[in-house]
């Protein structure tokens, strides 16, 4: 079995700085899960200290049954791919692929099958006798792969893989991923600050910031629901719509008040108001997509001026500007809008957030 269990895991450097801070994660076996996040939160030294290139400070590490903290590296029946490839450049691909097995002393025969096997399953026959300087990026980055899947690993472990490629090739590999996921059915620990990448390829997505996870879910989970206001503007691009406020009870009804107006807020949110937030200063949250604009005069709707429109190719974005506050809402790239004209806006109503404005 090849799941994995990360408990209250902690990792301090030499220095004293405190990376990783009491994580707890489940990975079954067979699962694709990203862990994404900024720069500095945690992602490479998590995925470190599972491969065992980095000691754990604190917690447990368990692969399958096993307690792994003190089992080294090459025992842990996990590989790893690097950003940086790590090719031999001296050697063949056929030599870099199957380093790793004459090393294990897999018999020639077998070595030779498995070489086949990654050959076929990589796209990357015929290029058994150049070196890494004479192939693409897209081919290197197979390369690696390709060295590490020949090993038959428990864990697979993919250190923002992708990074080094150009757009293209990087939805190309992207595809290919998932494609070879299926078929291998492998567990996945893929490390990466594209959160569209994460979207698109994972059962599950760790979302981390300072060390700390800050929630875990399914594409859709993370994205329909945050947990927080960091979550919520993490992931989605362009990203959510943040409004500060206060909440109000005006005829016993739930409103949020800011400088611009006043929304009524769905009985969806009534919980959350209550457990948490009434009271507190509050941050509103709508991603473009949730918005309705038009120019139809409407007493029930914001009102604001349009002031740009940006194309992304299948959709477009106008930026709404509400006094000082500026809000993104998707067109239909068809629709005409009038520019510095007078709008209305519609938020939906089960698809507004909300978020303490002080928590992260
Ligand atoms: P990126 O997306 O930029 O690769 P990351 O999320 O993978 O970032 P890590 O490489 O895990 O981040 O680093 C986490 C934090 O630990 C950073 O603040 C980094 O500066 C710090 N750090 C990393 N290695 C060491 C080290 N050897 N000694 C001290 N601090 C370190």
């Amino acid at each position: 079995m090849a799941e994995l269990k990360l408990m209250n895991i902690n990792k301090r450097y030499p220095n004293g700085f405190h990376a990783v801070k009491d994580l707890n994660i489940y990975v079954s076996d067979g699962e694709f899960l990203s862990l994404v996040g900024p720069s500095g939160c945690g992602k490479s030294t998590t995925l470190r200290m599972i491969a065992g290139l980095e000691d754990i400070s604190e917690g447990e590490l368990y692969i399958g049954n096993r307690l792994s903290n003190d089992i080294p590296a090459k025992d842990r029946g996990i590989a790893m791919v690097f950003q940086s490839y790590a090719l031999f450049p001296h050697m063949t691909v056929e030599a870099n692929i199957t380093f790793g097995l004459k090393i294990k002393k897999v018999p020639e025969k077998i070595r030779k099958e498995k070489l086949n096997w990654v050959l076929e399953l990589l796209d990357l026959k015929g290029l058994e006798n150049r070196k890494p300087a004479e192939l693409s990026g897209g081919q290197r980055q197979r390369v690696a792969l390709g060295r590490a899947l020949v090993l038959d690993p428990d864990v697979l472990l993919l250190d923002e893989p992708l990074s080094n490629l150009d757009a293209k090739l990087r939805v190309k590999m992207r595809t290919e991923l998932k494609r070879i996921h299926k078929k291998l059915k492998s567990t996945i620990i893929y490390v990466t600050h594209d959160q569209a990448e994460a979207m698109t390829l994972s059962d599950r997505i760790a979302v981390m910031k300072d060390g700390k996870l800050m929630q875990i879910g399914t594409p859709s989970e993370i994205y329909n629901n945050p947990a927080n206001k960091f979550v919520a503007g993490f992931v989605g691009s362009p990203a959510m719509n943040f409004i500060s406020g206060e909440l109000k009870l005006i005829d016993n009804k739930n409103y949020f008040v800011f400088e611009m107006g006043k929304i009524e807020l769905p009985e969806l949110l009534k919980e959350k108001i209550k457990e948490s937030i009434k009271g507190k200063d509050v941050v509103l949250g709508i991603r473009p997509e949730d918005i309705e604009i038009s120019f139809e005069k409407d007493n029930n709707s914001l009102t604001g001026v349009t002031s740009i429109r940006e194309t992304l190719g299948s959709d477009d974005y106008v930026t709404v500007e509400m006094g000082n506050i500026l809000l993104t809402v998707r067109v239909e790239p068809e629709k005409f809008i009038p520019m510095d004209e007078k709008c209305y806006l519609k938020l939906k109503g089960n698809k507004m957030h909300l978020f303490n404005k002080d928590e992260d």
